[in-house]
């Protein structure tokens, strides 16, 4: 099957020498030819370096770049047909606009009366045909980048990066070069990969959006799906309004948050930790008793489109738009649609488990015995010469009675396709792209979920087993009265 990944990067990660400062770490990403990917995160995030290193100006640390399959992480800049356009324009200020475009094809000596045709057609391009003789300072910023774009694009390049091209253009400017910009990608047919941290520009222009954060890559998607289903908080948060809740799954598909129990639609396992993301524009209000939760309204702005209702519910304040106005001081029930809910795992993945302690006083998880020794995990522990075991004050531990606690990190459990080597076996029901590597959800048959944190693609519903290591795990044990 023919390659359409143009682009791929393989565990990029660039660490910089002076200061060892990580900027950014295990980057993998595919871009397809033709394809307009955006770069979005705050300041600092690492997008630039990533850049860079495509278009060669820096050399990863870790990692490959593969340019239609081939490695090309140490080929020279001028060696990769990729081009950059970056935020300040870096036009030559003594040079006209003919001599700025066509400065580096003279390089390159390429014919004269090649070089002219060239020019014209991509001022055609920019719509600037007819600009050949005037000069830098006689451009509008909008016309100035137009022609950082037209000097990119002389060289007829597979790829066009663009580093923050409107950065520094007033709104109104931006807008309309966001449309040219989107319409050039359309004729070029060419592939774009565009840095910005404006999310509504990211939003409107991108096929496929890059979410950064601290030189990690946050989640991949389409601009619905990152809208729609961002997977984490910072997604949530970076990507338009968010109500951001802390809660706990109490049932399949239910989730508790905000004082009240919702149906929605992620399956995530029961007793998890969880954060539901609500936007304001999907939340209903109704009559008190009507609402899955109540609240008072605690503040009304209109803006122009919609009023944007504050309301205190509990120790929570719900942000909500409506195009209905609502007084300050009225009681008013909520709801809000499964599928306008989303959930997604807290931070936290611990998996808690319950060991079991066999006739030999061995601890066993799954009828399979655990390789090491009660007294052993609890210190200061002994076992008396007539089996009974005490603890460090000398109480007795009743070992009939007494349940052992277990708890392991997700990052600790490796899965394997050979599903007899493992501890337990189970199915994969969930996954979760973290950023730089998968949350998993396998369903066990003790019907028991367990969180497995990889950082290679396995297949929903694939079966695997889990290992364990007897060492990653703490132990605690509840003695019952
Ligand atoms: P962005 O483009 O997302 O704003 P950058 O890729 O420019 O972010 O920078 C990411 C981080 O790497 C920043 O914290 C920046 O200070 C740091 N950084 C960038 N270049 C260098 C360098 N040459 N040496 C050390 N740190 C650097
Ligand atoms: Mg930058």
């Amino acid at each position: 099957m023919e390659n359409t990944n143009i682009i791929e990067l393989k565990n990029v990660t660039k660490r910089f020498e002076d200061d060892g400062f990580v900027a950014v770490e295990d980057f993998n990403l595919e871009v397809k030819r033709g394809e307009f990917v955006t770069f979005l995160g705050p300041s600092g995030c690492g997008k630039t370096t990533t850049l860079r290193m495509i278009a060669g100006f820096d050399l990863p640390t870790h990692g490959e770049i593969l340019l239609n399959g081939k490695s090309i992480t140490k080929l020279p800049p001028y060696d990769r047909p990729i081009n950059t356009v970056f935020q300040r324009y870096a036009l030559f200020p003594h040079m006209n606009i003919y001599e700025n475009i066509a400065f580096g094809l003279k390089q390159k000596k390429m014919p004269k009366d090649v070089i002219a045709r060239k020019v014209k057609r991509v001022l055609t391009l920019v719509d600037l045909e007819g600009f050949e003789e005037r000069s830098i300072d006689t451009l509008s910023g909008g016309q100035q980048q137009r022609i950082a774009i037209a000097r990119a694009l002389v060289n007829e390049p597979e790829i066009l990066l663009l580093d923050e091209p409107l950065g520094a253009l007033d709104l109104k400017m931006r807008k309309e070069m966001q449309v040219e910009l989107k319409n050039m990608h359309k004729k070029l047919g060419i592939t774009f990969i565009y840095v910005t941290h404006d999310q509504e520009e990211a939003l409107t222009m991108s096929d496929k959006i890059v979410v950064m954060n601290e030189g990690k890559i946050q989640q991949i998607g389409t601009p619905e799906d990152i809208y729609n289903e961002p997977v984490n908080v910072f997604v949530a948060d970076f990507i338009g309004e968010s109500n951001i809740f802390s809660g706990i799954m109490t049932k399949k598909l239910k989730a508790r948050f905000c004082g009240g129990e919702f149906d929605c639609v992620d399956d995530i396992l029961e007793g998890m930790h969880v954060s539901a993301v609500i936007r304001p524009e999907d939340v209903e209000i109704t009559k008190p008793e009507e609402g899955t939760i109540k609240g008072v309204v605690s503040s009304v702005v209109f803006q122009g489109i919609h009023y944007e209702i504050a309301i205190q519910s509990g120790k929570n304040e719900m942000i909500v738009y409506s195009t209905e106005h609502i007084e300050v001081g009225e009681k008013v029930g909520m709801k809000i649609k499964p599928e306008s809910i989303h959930v997604v795992i807290a931070e936290d993945h611990t998996n808690h488990f319950q060991v079991d302690i066999n006739s030999d006083y061995r601890l066993e998880y799954n009828n399979k015995v655990l390789d090491t020794s009660l007294t052993k995990l609890f210190k200061d522990s002994k076992r008396l010469s007539d089996g009974t075991v005490i603890d460090a004050s000398g109480e007795k531990i009743d070992l009939e009675r007494a349940k052992i606690h277990a708890s392991i990190q997700p990052q600790d459990i490796k899965m394997t396709d050979n599903v007899d080597e493992g501890l337990i076996e189970g199915k994969i029901s969930n996954l979760i792209y973290q950023g730089s590597y998968y949350l998993y959800v396998i369903h066990t048959e003790l019907e028991h979920d367990f969180a497995v944190y990889d950082e290679y693609l396995w297949n929903m519903h694939d079966r695997v087993g889990l290992i364990m290591p007897v060492d990653k795990m703490s132990f605690t044990i509840k003695k019952s009265k």
